[in-house]
């Protein structure tokens, strides 16, 4: 974990540091409107609102708009909610608009992933290349394909902050597709990590975990990462459902052990990659990703069930 100076981020910005599940949320505040960048997991919706209304974000203010990074689950889950009780427009990228407008599911990796997401209005987009001025600082709004092929990611660079989304984290990026199912994804996530290179960035702020300033070091890793996949297509088969796995592990709490073979054969994502990768019996993909997340410390076997460790 960085120690992060206070002086870091200017004193209207403030991030939200989540989990897992609910991806970060970034506050920017100003008299000309409040805005927050992504807005969590719809499950984790009543403490995002509570972080909002609290101490450290809007109190008793109103937010004037909601901007998302990219629109899988973990990143808009709380967008619903947040324009409920706000009432204020929300922007996402707008390769990502029409998607959210025709919910569609499996390109946003929603049911196809079982992930829920409750439905959410989008009133602007942003296109790539484009400058927003978000509490009183100037964010230029860059493609960031690779993980999501319509993600954005924001840049400020008076001090050289990058909201990151799910492009880059501290170790690593979000899982990206095989490219027996999409071929751009991967060699996109590579042109994302060199442009992000070519920027001048002190401090990022990341989808999930803390903001960290070893930049450099950061995208070497990204680059290793990429340079494995980009060997061996089977170990980013296994990489998405692991992830998607335990994602969905932390967001039930517990999966019937007995039920993982039917679970597998439901769920598009499982189903689909095994038939594109592995061609085993359900059981067989079933029994591997649980042993996958056991031996990761990540879950464990009690009582019949998978639990989160
Ligand atoms: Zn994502």
């Amino acid at each position: 974990m960085n120690l992060l100076p206070a002086d870091l981020f200017p004193p209207q910005l403030h991030v939200f540091v989540r989990d897992w599940l609910s991806a970060n949320n970034i506050l920017l505040k100003s008299r000309d409107g409040n805005v927050l960048i992504d807005s969590g997991y719809g499950r984790h919706a009543p403490l995002t609102l509570a972080l909002l209304a609290g101490a450290r974000g809007l109190g008793t203010a109103p937010l004037g708009f909601l901007v998302n990074t990219h629109c899988h689950s973990d990143h808009v889950g709380g967008n619903a909610a947040i324009v409920e009780r706000y009432g204020c427009p929300v922007a996402v990228p707008a390769a990502e608009a029409p998607l959210v407008e025709r919910w569609d599911g499996r390109a946003l990796l929603y049911d196809y992933c079982d992930q829920q997401v409750e439905r959410f209005p989008v009133d602007h987009v942003l296109p790539p290349n484009t400058t927003h001025v978000w509490g009183d600082l100037e964010w230029q709004a860059l493609a960031a394909p690779g993980h999501d092929m319509g993600a954005l990611v924001f840049y400020n660079a008076e001090h050289r902050i990058l909201i990151s989304g799910d492009a880059l984290w501290e170790h690593g990026f979000g899982f990206v597709m095989p490219p027996e199912i999409d071929p751009a994804a991967l060699p996109a996530t590579r042109a994302t990590i060199e442009m992000l290179s070519r920027l001048d960035i002190g401090v990022v702020i990341p989808g999930h975990g803390e903001p960290f300033t070893g930049v450099a070091a950061a995208l070497d890793r990204a680059r290793k990462r990429i340079g494995a996949f980009e060997a061996d297509s089977l170990r980013i088969a296994r990489h998405a459902l692991k992830v998607n796995l335990m994602f969905a592990l932390l967001d039930k709490q517990r999966l019937s052990l007995a039920g993982m073979p039917a679970y597998v054969e439901r769920i598009g994502i499982y189903r689909d990659f095994n038939a594109l990768f592995f061609r085993w019996p359900p059981a067989k993909l079933a029994t591997l990703l649980v042993d996958a997340l056991v031996d990761a410390g990540a879950a464990k076997r009690e009582d019949g069930w998978l639990i989160p460790a």
